[in-house]
């Protein structure tokens, strides 16, 4: 039970008098734990919790950062054996971690809640076990929550597997910026589950791609998959890549080295390959003509894999330089959108392939293509999948044309992922729980 303060993120607006007595007046309640903040001082009060048969939880609150001194301060909070020293804290930034890391370090074997608050600090919250803290918080309802932060229970039960987490547990993890929207840890952790495995996978806030390299290595972190924006920012901390990410320059999986160190590598390539290898593998031959929408980073695995298969493409994209600069590096063909490129796509398009972010939420409307006809002999693979049909591919339905998903490819490149981090292959069953 808590009566929080308005300075320490709570609701209360009331008298300090008025908030003690309540307090003690809702002590025959049977609280098991009272939340009492560090500057409270009324021995009457810690007392009566006690003959309640309640423990005194005893809270410090700091929403400006990470304080120096964090282990210290949060050991001395407790006023005797039977209290819990609790420290809220609010990281604002990749590069608090370590410092917040570090005390959890220094307390190690002590009886503690210490809890990083926000989004950068969401680890602490579900890893709260294998940190060796005495409880974590959650709320109701996540729109709604009671502190910055917080997880609806059900989701840290059900996704994070919470109640089965412990000291071994083993971390795994999805950076990028943002990362709320991230759909791998449902993948992974269902994958986990399925397999028995007691691993956790979750979404890192990262604003700081060196802090956070030092972050993995603190939590011991055995890999994690990189999103947008920070492909190209893991590189120069890599200790070895393959030939594959050498190629693409873009890296999506970061995975820790038995003897140390960091191995990078792109299974986007893989990802895009494997649904078209399941759905439509005659295409996969060099005769097969194709056009490449985009020269982004998802473009470029795409050109990459699709050149492994003897497949040249045509590139097509809004900056024309970067089609250029493209299609120069994998000897391809280029254009721009407009009357000429139209008509060269249409003598490219056994496959078309939509690596544009054009139609994605939240601007669903949106179609890289509005001018093109499908003559419906088309195979559409459109690499959005938020929404899961777009505007483009519901068009290439509709005229009859066969339809590769996006979200297949996430889950495919997700499955090489995974194998990367555990070993194992992804389970089957695990896919339909995750979709
Ligand atoms: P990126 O590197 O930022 O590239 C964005 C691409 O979209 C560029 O070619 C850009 O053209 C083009 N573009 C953006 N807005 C446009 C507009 N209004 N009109 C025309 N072209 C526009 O992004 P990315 O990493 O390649 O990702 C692109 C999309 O693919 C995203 O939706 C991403 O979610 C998706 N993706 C999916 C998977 C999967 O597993 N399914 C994997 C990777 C990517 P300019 O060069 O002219 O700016």
């Amino acid at each position: 039970m808590a009566v929080r303060r308005q300075r320490d993120g709570g609701k209360w607006k009331g008298k300090e008098a008025d908030r003690r007595r309540l307090l003690a007046r809702s002590l025959p309640g049977g609280y098991a734990y009272v939340d009492l903040e560090e500057d409270l001082d009324d021995p009457a009060l810690d007392e009566a919790v006690i003959r309640a048969g309640g423990r005194v939880i005893r809270s410090l609150y700091d929403f400006r950062g990470v304080p120096e001194r964090l282990a210290e301060r949060c050991r001395n909070l407790a006023r005797g054996p039977a209290e819990i020293p609790k420290a809220a804290v609010m990281p604002g930034s990749t590069k608090d971690l370590p410092r917040l890391i570090d005390a959890y370090r220094q307390l190690e074997s002590e009886e503690k809640i210490l809890i990083g608050m926000g989004e950068f600090g969401l680890f602490s919250r579900i890893l709260a076990t294998k940190l060796g803290c005495f409880l974590t918080f959650c709320s109701v309802s996540e729109t709604q929550a009671a502190a910055p932060g917080h997880l609806d229970p059900q989701k840290l039960v059900e996704l994070y597997r919470f109640r089965e987490q412990d000291r071994d547990t083993f971390l795994c993890g999805v950076i990028g910026q943002p990362i709320a929207h991230s759909r791998s840890p449902e993948f992974h952790n269902h994958g986990y589950e399925a397999l028995g495995l007691n691993g956790v996978y979750i979404p890192f806030l990262v604003d700081d791609v060196p802090s956070f390299f030092r972050v993995a290595g603190l939590l011991d972190i055995r890999g994690f998959s990189v999103t947008m924006p920070h492909k190209q920012a893991v590189l120069p901390h890599l200790d070895e890549r393959d030939g594959v990410l050498e190629k693409i320059g873009a890296c999506n999986t970061v995975v820790r080295r038995e003897g140390g160190g960091w191995f990078g590598t792109n299974t986007d390539v893989e990802g895009f390959l494997a649904p078209l290898a399941a759905e439509v593998p005659d295409l996969l031959k060099s005769e097969t003509r194709a056009t490449v929408i985009g020269a982004g980073g998802g473009a470029r695995s795409v050109v990459y894999a699709l050149r492994s298969r003897g497949i040249r493409p045509l590139i097509i994209n809004r900056t024309i330089e970067k089609a250029r600069a493209l299609a120069e590096l994998f000897d391809c063909e280029w254009s721009g959108f407009g009357g000429e490129g139209l008509a060269r796509i249409r003598e490219n398009s056994d496959l078309i392939v939509q690596a544009t972010g054009v139609g994605m939420e939240p601007e669903t409307e949106g179609d890289p293509l509005p001018d093109y006809r499908f003559s419906g002999a088309e195979v559409v693979y459109d690499l959005v999948y938020q929404p899961l049909v777009t505007v483009f591919r519901k068009r290439a339905q509709v005229a009859g044309c066969r339809t590769v998903s996006g979200l297949d490819m996430l889950f495919a490149q997700g499955a090489a992922q995974f194998e990367h981090y555990t070993g194992q292959a992804y389970p089957r069953e695990a896919l339909d729980h995750a979709k």
